[in-house]
Protein backbone atom coordinates (compact mmCIF):
# COMPACT_ATOMS: atom_id res chain seq x y z
CA UNK A 1 0.00 0.00 0.00
CA UNK A 2 1.71 3.44 -1.03
CA UNK A 3 0.91 6.02 1.51
CA UNK A 4 1.54 10.25 0.39
CA UNK A 5 1.36 12.65 3.56
CA UNK A 6 0.43 16.07 2.95
CA UNK A 7 2.38 18.44 5.66
CA UNK A 8 5.80 18.01 6.78
CA UNK A 9 5.65 20.23 10.54
CA UNK A 10 5.25 18.27 13.77
CA UNK A 11 2.82 15.97 12.74
CA UNK A 12 3.19 14.67 9.02
CA UNK A 13 6.77 13.84 9.71
CA UNK A 14 6.05 11.77 12.39
CA UNK A 15 3.37 10.20 10.45
CA UNK A 16 5.70 9.68 7.73
CA UNK A 17 8.37 8.08 9.96
CA UNK A 18 5.73 5.77 11.78
CA UNK A 19 4.47 4.31 8.24
CA UNK A 20 8.00 3.96 6.92
CA UNK A 21 9.18 2.05 9.90
CA UNK A 22 6.25 -0.42 9.13
CA UNK A 23 7.57 -0.73 5.58
CA UNK A 24 5.26 1.15 4.03
CA UNK A 25 6.80 3.63 1.13
CA UNK A 26 5.74 7.31 1.41
CA UNK A 27 5.45 9.89 -0.18
CA UNK A 28 5.93 13.25 2.31
CA UNK A 29 4.89 16.50 0.89
CA UNK A 30 5.02 19.85 1.62
CA UNK A 31 4.17 23.00 -0.24
CA UNK A 32 7.87 24.53 1.63
CA UNK A 33 11.02 23.11 0.74
CA UNK A 34 12.42 23.86 3.87
CA UNK A 35 9.77 22.20 6.08
CA UNK A 36 10.24 19.12 4.20
CA UNK A 37 14.32 19.70 4.89
CA UNK A 38 13.37 19.87 8.60
CA UNK A 39 10.80 17.00 8.56
CA UNK A 40 13.44 14.44 7.29
CA UNK A 41 16.00 15.79 9.94
CA UNK A 42 13.69 15.51 12.41
CA UNK A 43 12.57 11.90 11.04
CA UNK A 44 16.49 11.20 11.26
CA UNK A 45 17.02 12.52 14.65
CA UNK A 46 14.22 10.93 16.31
CA UNK A 47 15.24 6.96 14.38
CA UNK A 48 18.99 7.94 16.17
CA UNK A 49 17.22 8.22 19.36
CA UNK A 50 15.23 4.41 18.76
CA UNK A 51 18.96 3.27 17.11
CA UNK A 52 19.73 4.45 20.87
CA UNK A 53 17.50 2.93 22.87
CA UNK A 54 17.90 -0.90 20.51
CA UNK A 55 14.57 -0.34 19.15
CA UNK A 56 15.97 -0.20 15.45
CA UNK A 57 19.23 -1.15 14.29
CA UNK A 58 21.42 1.51 12.19
CA UNK A 59 20.57 -0.61 9.20
CA UNK A 60 16.95 -0.50 9.50
CA UNK A 61 17.16 3.35 10.00
CA UNK A 62 18.90 3.71 6.54
CA UNK A 63 16.17 1.98 4.90
CA UNK A 64 13.37 3.71 6.80
CA UNK A 65 14.88 7.09 5.57
CA UNK A 66 15.44 5.35 2.10
CA UNK A 67 11.95 4.93 2.38
CA UNK A 68 10.49 8.64 2.49
CA UNK A 69 10.62 10.29 -1.17
CA UNK A 70 9.64 14.23 -0.64
CA UNK A 71 7.50 16.39 -2.68
CA UNK A 72 6.51 20.16 -3.51
CA UNK A 73 4.09 18.85 -5.55
CA UNK A 74 1.05 17.52 -4.54
CA UNK A 75 -0.25 16.34 -7.90
CA UNK A 76 2.99 13.87 -8.74
CA UNK A 77 3.35 12.99 -5.23
CA UNK A 78 -0.39 11.38 -4.44
CA UNK A 79 -0.42 10.42 -7.91
CA UNK A 80 0.06 6.36 -6.93
CA UNK A 81 -1.30 6.39 -3.53
CA UNK A 82 -3.40 4.19 -2.01
CA UNK A 83 -4.12 6.27 1.37
CA UNK A 84 -3.09 9.94 1.63
CA UNK A 85 -3.20 11.23 5.28
CA UNK A 86 -3.48 15.01 5.13
CA UNK A 87 -1.81 16.62 8.06
CA UNK A 88 -1.53 20.50 6.69
CA UNK A 89 -1.46 23.80 9.11
CA UNK A 90 -5.20 23.45 10.95
CA UNK A 91 -7.58 26.04 8.72
CA UNK A 92 -10.50 25.12 7.15
CA UNK A 93 -10.20 26.75 3.71
CA UNK A 94 -6.93 25.08 3.29
CA UNK A 95 -8.04 22.43 3.47
CA UNK A 96 -11.07 22.45 1.81
CA UNK A 97 -8.44 23.52 -1.02
CA UNK A 98 -6.24 20.72 -0.67
CA UNK A 99 -9.22 18.11 -0.54
CA UNK A 100 -10.60 19.54 -3.87
CA UNK A 101 -7.16 18.94 -5.01
CA UNK A 102 -7.07 15.47 -3.95
CA UNK A 103 -10.28 15.03 -5.35
CA UNK A 104 -8.77 15.58 -8.79
CA UNK A 105 -5.25 14.21 -8.44
CA UNK A 106 -5.90 10.77 -6.38
CA UNK A 107 -6.24 7.68 -7.82
CA UNK A 108 -10.27 7.11 -7.44
CA UNK A 109 -10.03 4.09 -4.97
CA UNK A 110 -7.71 6.20 -2.58
CA UNK A 111 -8.81 6.85 1.09
CA UNK A 112 -8.55 10.63 1.47
CA UNK A 113 -7.57 10.82 5.38
CA UNK A 114 -7.31 14.01 7.69
CA UNK A 115 -5.27 14.13 10.71
CA UNK A 116 -7.22 17.52 11.50
CA UNK A 117 -7.58 17.82 15.32
CA UNK A 118 -11.27 19.57 15.16
CA UNK A 119 -12.18 20.25 11.42
CA UNK A 120 -15.33 18.46 10.38
CA UNK A 121 -14.46 15.33 7.76
CA UNK A 122 -18.33 16.08 7.18
CA UNK A 123 -17.49 19.22 5.78
CA UNK A 124 -14.17 18.44 4.33
CA UNK A 125 -16.18 15.05 2.20
CA UNK A 126 -18.09 17.45 1.13
CA UNK A 127 -15.91 18.78 -1.12
CA UNK A 128 -14.98 15.47 -3.39
CA UNK A 129 -16.69 13.51 -4.84
CA UNK A 130 -16.23 10.62 -3.00
CA UNK A 131 -17.42 11.14 0.85
CA UNK A 132 -17.49 7.45 1.30
CA UNK A 133 -13.65 7.00 0.86
CA UNK A 134 -13.15 10.50 3.80
CA UNK A 135 -11.96 10.18 7.10
CA UNK A 136 -10.42 11.15 9.78
CA UNK A 137 -7.12 9.54 11.07
CA UNK A 138 -6.12 11.44 14.11
CA UNK A 139 -3.10 10.73 15.34
CA UNK A 140 -1.39 11.85 18.77
CA UNK A 141 1.82 13.92 19.14
CA UNK A 142 4.65 11.89 19.09
CA UNK A 143 3.19 9.82 16.31
CA UNK A 144 6.19 7.30 16.81
CA UNK A 145 5.43 6.53 20.60
CA UNK A 146 1.76 7.67 21.18
CA UNK A 147 -0.40 4.75 20.95
CA UNK A 148 -3.98 6.19 19.91
CA UNK A 149 -5.29 6.83 16.36
CA UNK A 150 -8.86 8.47 16.46
CA UNK A 151 -10.64 7.28 13.81
CA UNK A 152 -13.47 9.86 12.67
CA UNK A 153 -16.49 8.72 10.63
CA UNK A 154 -17.89 11.58 9.07
CA UNK A 155 -21.16 11.35 7.59
CA UNK A 156 -20.32 9.63 4.45
CA UNK A 157 -17.69 7.61 5.45
CA UNK A 158 -18.21 3.92 4.65
CA UNK A 159 -18.03 0.76 6.78
CA UNK A 160 -15.28 -0.47 4.26
CA UNK A 161 -12.88 2.57 4.44
CA UNK A 162 -13.67 2.82 8.19
CA UNK A 163 -12.71 -1.21 8.03
CA UNK A 164 -9.48 -0.41 6.59
CA UNK A 165 -8.42 2.47 8.41
CA UNK A 166 -8.84 0.51 11.42
CA UNK A 167 -6.43 -2.06 10.51
CA UNK A 168 -4.26 0.10 9.30
CA UNK A 169 -3.85 1.85 11.97
CA UNK A 170 -3.37 -1.51 13.95
CA UNK A 171 -0.41 -2.57 11.47
CA UNK A 172 1.31 0.37 12.83
CA UNK A 173 1.08 -0.97 16.55
CA UNK A 174 -1.70 1.99 17.57
CA UNK A 175 -4.76 1.06 18.95
CA UNK A 176 -7.65 2.73 16.84
CA UNK A 177 -10.81 4.18 18.30
CA UNK A 178 -13.96 4.83 16.16
CA UNK A 179 -15.98 8.13 16.86
CA UNK A 180 -18.57 10.20 15.28
CA UNK A 181 -17.81 13.33 14.04
CA UNK A 182 -18.60 16.36 16.09
CA UNK A 183 -16.71 19.13 16.83
CA UNK A 184 -13.26 17.99 18.73
CA UNK A 185 -14.49 14.23 18.14
CA UNK A 186 -13.79 12.85 21.57
CA UNK A 187 -9.83 13.97 22.22
CA UNK A 188 -9.91 17.57 21.78
CA UNK A 189 -13.24 18.14 23.02
CA UNK A 190 -11.79 17.22 26.56
CA UNK A 191 -8.49 18.46 25.91
CA UNK A 192 -9.02 21.91 25.03
CA UNK A 193 -11.12 23.01 27.50
CA UNK A 194 -8.76 21.52 30.12
CA UNK A 195 -5.41 23.22 28.37
CA UNK A 196 -7.54 26.58 28.06
CA UNK A 197 -8.45 26.52 31.49
CA UNK A 198 -4.89 26.36 32.48
CA UNK A 199 -4.28 29.37 30.33
CA UNK A 200 -7.06 31.50 32.19
CA UNK A 201 -5.57 30.20 35.10
CA UNK A 202 -2.49 31.74 34.52
CA UNK A 203 -3.92 35.03 32.70
CA UNK A 204 -5.76 35.11 36.01
CA UNK A 205 -2.84 35.30 38.13
CA UNK A 206 -3.67 32.46 40.63
CA UNK A 207 -0.64 30.88 39.62
CA UNK A 208 2.30 30.86 37.84
CA UNK A 209 3.06 28.70 35.20
CA UNK A 210 6.09 26.18 36.89
CA UNK A 211 3.11 26.19 39.40
CA UNK A 212 0.03 24.90 37.17
CA UNK A 213 2.07 22.66 35.62
CA UNK A 214 3.29 21.02 38.73
CA UNK A 215 -0.32 20.78 40.30
CA UNK A 216 -1.88 19.22 37.75
CA UNK A 217 1.29 16.35 36.96
CA UNK A 218 1.93 15.72 40.48
CA UNK A 219 -1.32 16.27 41.50
CA UNK A 220 -3.45 14.57 38.37
CA UNK A 221 -0.62 11.89 37.33
CA UNK A 222 -0.62 13.47 34.50
CA UNK A 223 2.90 13.14 32.23
CA UNK A 224 3.62 16.86 31.54
CA UNK A 225 1.17 20.00 32.93
CA UNK A 226 -0.96 21.38 30.17
CA UNK A 227 0.55 24.65 29.18
CA UNK A 228 4.18 22.47 28.67
CA UNK A 229 1.41 20.01 26.40
CA UNK A 230 0.03 23.47 25.11
CA UNK A 231 3.59 24.18 23.61
CA UNK A 232 4.15 20.67 22.18
CA UNK A 233 1.04 20.71 20.54
CA UNK A 234 1.41 24.51 19.07
CA UNK A 235 -0.34 27.32 20.66
CA UNK A 236 -1.81 28.35 17.38
CA UNK A 237 -3.35 24.56 16.88
CA UNK A 238 -4.20 25.10 20.24
CA UNK A 239 -6.12 28.29 19.32
CA UNK A 240 -7.51 27.09 16.22
CA UNK A 241 -8.97 24.28 17.65
CA UNK A 242 -10.89 26.31 20.42
CA UNK A 243 -12.41 28.68 17.59
CA UNK A 244 -13.08 25.50 16.06
CA UNK A 245 -15.62 23.91 19.18
CA UNK A 246 -16.60 27.87 19.84
CA UNK A 247 -17.99 27.99 16.37
CA UNK A 248 -19.25 24.29 16.72
CA UNK A 249 -21.19 24.52 19.65
CA UNK A 250 -21.72 28.07 20.11
CA UNK A 251 -20.72 27.81 23.82
CA UNK A 252 -19.22 30.55 25.65
CA UNK A 253 -17.05 28.30 27.58
CA UNK A 254 -14.83 27.02 25.04
CA UNK A 255 -13.95 31.16 24.18
CA UNK A 256 -10.20 30.97 23.74
CA UNK A 257 -7.93 32.87 26.48
CA UNK A 258 -7.14 36.10 25.63
CA UNK A 259 -3.59 35.11 26.21
CA UNK A 260 -3.94 32.35 24.15
CA UNK A 261 -4.90 34.72 21.45
CA UNK A 262 -2.53 37.34 22.46
CA UNK A 263 0.99 34.80 22.30
CA UNK A 264 -0.21 33.09 18.81
CA UNK A 265 -0.68 36.74 17.48
CA UNK A 266 2.75 37.71 18.68
CA UNK A 267 4.42 34.74 16.94
CA UNK A 268 4.82 32.62 20.10
CA UNK A 269 3.39 29.55 19.07
CA UNK A 270 5.11 26.87 21.60
CA UNK A 271 8.41 24.32 20.74
CA UNK A 272 8.33 24.68 16.89
CA UNK A 273 9.17 28.57 17.31
CA UNK A 274 11.41 28.23 20.03
CA UNK A 275 9.02 30.09 22.96
CA UNK A 276 5.55 29.96 24.44
CA UNK A 277 5.05 29.07 27.78
CA UNK A 278 8.59 28.02 28.30
CA UNK A 279 11.55 28.75 26.17
CA UNK A 280 13.13 26.31 23.82
CA UNK A 281 15.66 28.39 22.67
CA UNK A 282 18.44 26.57 23.54
CA UNK A 283 17.05 23.25 22.76
CA UNK A 284 15.94 22.71 26.26
CA UNK A 285 13.17 23.62 28.56
CA UNK A 286 13.60 26.98 30.28
CA UNK A 287 12.08 28.95 32.84
CA UNK A 288 8.79 29.99 31.91
CA UNK A 289 8.53 33.11 29.76
CA UNK A 290 4.72 33.57 29.34
CA UNK A 291 4.04 36.42 32.34
CA UNK A 292 5.40 38.64 29.62
CA UNK A 293 2.47 38.49 27.59
CA UNK A 294 0.13 39.02 30.47
P1 LIG B 1 2.56 22.47 11.62
O1 LIG B 1 2.27 23.93 11.60
O2 LIG B 1 3.68 21.96 12.46
O3 LIG B 1 2.81 21.93 10.12
C1 LIG B 1 1.94 22.18 9.07
C2 LIG B 1 2.70 21.99 7.76
O4 LIG B 1 1.74 22.06 6.68
C3 LIG B 1 3.75 23.07 7.48
O5 LIG B 1 5.01 22.45 7.24
C4 LIG B 1 3.23 23.77 6.22
O6 LIG B 1 4.28 24.20 5.36
C5 LIG B 1 2.40 22.66 5.59
N1 LIG B 1 1.42 23.13 4.62
C6 LIG B 1 0.66 24.25 4.66
N2 LIG B 1 -0.12 24.32 3.55
C7 LIG B 1 0.15 23.23 2.81
C8 LIG B 1 -0.32 22.73 1.56
N3 LIG B 1 -1.25 23.39 0.85
N4 LIG B 1 0.19 21.57 1.08
C9 LIG B 1 1.14 20.91 1.78
N5 LIG B 1 1.63 21.32 2.97
C10 LIG B 1 1.14 22.46 3.48
O7 LIG B 1 1.17 21.77 12.02
P2 LIG B 1 0.94 20.40 12.82
O8 LIG B 1 0.98 20.66 14.27
O9 LIG B 1 1.80 19.33 12.22
O10 LIG B 1 -0.59 20.12 12.46
C11 LIG B 1 -0.96 19.50 11.23
C12 LIG B 1 -2.35 18.93 11.39
O11 LIG B 1 -2.33 17.94 12.43
C13 LIG B 1 -3.40 19.96 11.80
O12 LIG B 1 -4.61 19.65 11.18
C14 LIG B 1 -3.47 19.77 13.31
O13 LIG B 1 -4.71 20.16 13.83
C15 LIG B 1 -3.28 18.26 13.42
N6 LIG B 1 -2.79 17.74 14.70
C16 LIG B 1 -1.83 18.41 15.40
C17 LIG B 1 -1.36 17.87 16.60
C18 LIG B 1 -0.25 18.53 17.36
O14 LIG B 1 0.03 18.10 18.49
N7 LIG B 1 0.42 19.53 16.81
C19 LIG B 1 -1.88 16.66 17.09
C20 LIG B 1 -2.84 16.00 16.34
C21 LIG B 1 -3.30 16.56 15.15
Amino acid sequence: MNIAVIGSGTMGNGIAHIFAQYGYPVNLIDVNQEALEKGMQTIAKNLDRQVGKGVLTADQKDTILKGITTFTDLKTGVAEADLIVEAATENLELKLHIFRDLNTYAKKEAILASNTSSISITQIAAVTCRGEKVIGMHFMNPVPLMKLVEVIRGYATSDETTKVVMELSRALDKTPVEVNDYPGFVANRILMPMINEAIYTLFEGVAGVQEIDTVMKLGMSHPMGPLQLADFIGLDVCLAILNVLQQGFGQPKYAPCPLLVNMVTAGKKGIKSGEGFYNYANGTKDAPVASKFL
